[in-house]
């Protein structure tokens, strides 16, 4: 009890400390505790390139930070294998330090003006959930990854552990909404898909949920709903109504614009491919998307899911292009299913599947 008490002593006096000194991340004076830190390669949250081999001053994490590191743990099962510390970085970082052991650094100021200007403590939650994403998913950080893929991925992950954690959507995208750029950048997509991504791992979760709900009371799982976001800090099963449904992968589905009423229309939309014999049992084959004008209009992007032996096996085609709609080309032997995820303007996800055929 008196090692809690000293404890918890100690942490109200580094917050303290913290509290009374205002820190630009460029010019931080090292605070008490603070230690030299290499940090060997890392990602940023949000602007700026990946980190190469520089060195911050780092200092204890606070007490909030590593309880909401413990929880978000919590929910994924697993145990931690990574350190956290606050530091002068510019916001939030994922990598390793010059052991290449694996750590979170963090802007404390950084994280203070986010919650404030997302007016919600779970902007805190999802930036450290989209670092974690970074660690668990094994991300090196290196210049041969696709790194807004991978952005996407930490993206979608923080929607998922934030929905089984008791967040709305809105509340899971606050942090982005807040923070990042609308164009995006070289190591960053832009704001538009970050929030789809987060929208599609909280729909994820959500469906998770709701089908795990109706397995326990014997009831066919409940179909949305009403568009009113959970306010309440962890799902239970009488709140599962309340959101909306997501939609299941098929091969084929439609798309029903939204608003205005006058324009509500259903278009059929499906992937198919071409596919041309180069020789020797291999094919230059493309994937593309098959829908009317109308509906590829509304279509922000396509990413496609490959054979994980292609490199990068998920590419994102934000093109129409002239030829096939948002066509992908590649060369290979053999068919496998690819994967259609659909992002449209007004951030929906519809997930389809094809199988490569050859003729
Ligand atoms: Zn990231």
């Amino acid at each position: 009890m008196r090692k809690k008490l000293a404890l918890l002593a100690l942490s109200l006096s580094l917050i303290s400390l913290n509290g009374i000194t205002p820190v630009s991340p460029a010019a931080a004076a090292p605070r008490g505790g603070a230690r030299r830190v290499t940090i060997l390669r890392s990602c940023r949250y949000s602007g700026g390139p990946r980190r190469r081999r520089s060195t911050v001053y780092a200092y204890a994490a606070t007490v909030e930070a590593k309880a909401v590191i413990e929880k978000i743990l919590e929910h994924t099962g697993i145990a931690r294998n990574f350190e956290v510390e606050a530091a002068d970085v510019d916001n939030a970082e994922a990598g390793v330090d010059g052991n290449n052991r694996p750590y979170i650094w963090y802007n404390r100021d950084f994280m203070d003006r986010i919650v404030r200007a997302a007016r919600t403590d779970w902007a805190r939650t999802s930036i450290l959930a989209h670092e974690i994403a970074h660690l668990l998913m094994n991300h090196t950080f290196t210049e041969t990854e696709p790194s807004h893929t991978l952005e996407l991925q930490a993206d979608r992950y923080s929607g998922h552990i934030l929905r089984m954690m008791g967040a709305s959507p809105a509340e899971a995208q606050a942090a982005v909404a807040a923070d990042a750029s609308k164009d995006g950048s070289d190591s960053h997509p832009p704001k538009q898909l970050r929030l789809a991504a987060i929208r599609e791992g909280w729909d994820a979760a959500d469906a998770k949920l709701r089908n795990l709900v109706a397995a326990m009371s014997g009831r066919p799982a409940p179909r949305q709903t009403t568009g009113q976001p959970p306010t309440a800090q962890s799902p239970r099963p009488s709140e599962e109504t309340h959101h909306p449904a997501p939609q299941p992968s098929r091969p084929e589905q439609g798309i029903r614009p939204v608003a205005p009423q006058s324009d509500r229309r259903t278009f059929r939309i499906s992937a198919g491919n071409t596919a041309r014999h180069v020789g020797q049992n291999w094919w230059v084959w493309t994937v593309f998307l098959s829908a009317p004008e109308e509906a590829l209009a509304r279509i922000r992007c396509v990413e496609y899911t490959l054979h994980p032996t292609f490199r990068p096996n998920v590419v994102s085609v934000c093109d129409r292009g002239t030829g096939p709609a948002f066509g992908l080309t590649r060369k290979g032997w053999g068919t496998f299913g690819v994967g259609v995820r659909v992002i449209t303007k007004d951030n929906r996800v519809i997930s389809l599947s094809h199988d490569l055929r050859f003729k």
